[in-house]
């Protein structure tokens, strides 16, 4: 049975590790001696590297796991990863045949030009794209790209489980008050997820459905947000994409 597990990397990187009895796909290894670590432990074989993009903090460990097992490195064809063997880009699939899962690669420019999200067995691994309450910063693309990537995620089914890249999800919810005071969803989550970090247990998955409810990123177009977004600026936008690059903006000074 495929399980997915978080390997903690640096300060609040997670790895994702995806594995049954025998073997183990790791998301973006930041580092590699966490992976080491947690393979030697539950004696599994590593059986592919997928990277989302090519930020250090998602590929650094890359070179030290490829001396220790020749696996299969998938990643964004049009980004500096000089470890990738397979690169991909929106449309292809990635199969683990000895996970038995396939993924669809999507392509989310906007944190990096061409950050690439995994799709499969429910889940979504979208790096530093989506966040659970949050998205990353436009470091490579514009708001219009970010928007649509984020748009093109969220036409996935609500139950897809979102396993992102950084645990920033209190830090998220406490912005994401700050724009919607009035969402009973956000301070249910807020309840949850405070109490799970407080357990030392992380606050993802999340789901995609959740992430609508309450991640403003993704509520650019409901009324509370764009009078807040308002508010914020002094003037007057309805345009989904000056909503959220204004959010964008808002969350980077908050
Ligand atoms: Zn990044």
């Amino acid at each position: 049975m495929l399980e997915i597990v978080p390997v903690k990397a640096f300060k609040d990187n997670y790895v994702w590790t995806l594995r049954n009895a025998t073997h183990a796909a790791v998301v973006d290894p930041g580092e590699a001696q966490p992976v080491l670590d947690y393979l030697a432990r539950e004696k599994l074989e590593l059986a592919a590297i997928l990277a989302t993009h090519h930020h250090a903090d998602h590929v650094g460990g890359i070179a030290e796991l490829l001396q220790r097992h020749r696996v299969p490195v998938y990643g964004p064809r049009n980004e500096p990863i000089p470890t990738l063997t397979q690169p991909v880009s929106g449309g292809d699939k990635v199969s683990v045949p000895e996970l038995g899962v396939e993924f669809s690669v999507l392509d989310i420019p906007g944190h990096t030009r061409a950050h690439i999200a995994y799709y499969g067995a429910g889940s979504l691994f979208c790096g530093d794209t989506l966040f659970a309450c949050g998205c990353g910063r436009l470091f490579e693309g514009t708001a219009e790209q970010m928007y649509a990537s984020l748009d093109k995620l969220a036409r996935l089914p609500d139950d897809t489980k979102v396993y992102c890249g950084h645990e920033y999800t209190l830090a998220n919810i406490g912005f994401a008050k700050a724009v919607e005071p009035g969402n009973a969803a956000l301070r249910k989550r807020e309840t949850r997820d405070r109490g799970l970090r407080e357990a030392g247990r992380p606050t993802l998955p999340s789901t995609l459905g959740e992430e609508k409810a309450t991640n403003p990123f993704l509520r650019c177009q409901e009324p509370a947000v764009v009078d807040s977004v308002n508010k914020y600026l002094g003037s007057r936008v309805s345009d989904p994409v000056r909503v959220f690059a204004a959010i964008r903006d808002w969350k980077n000074k908050f």
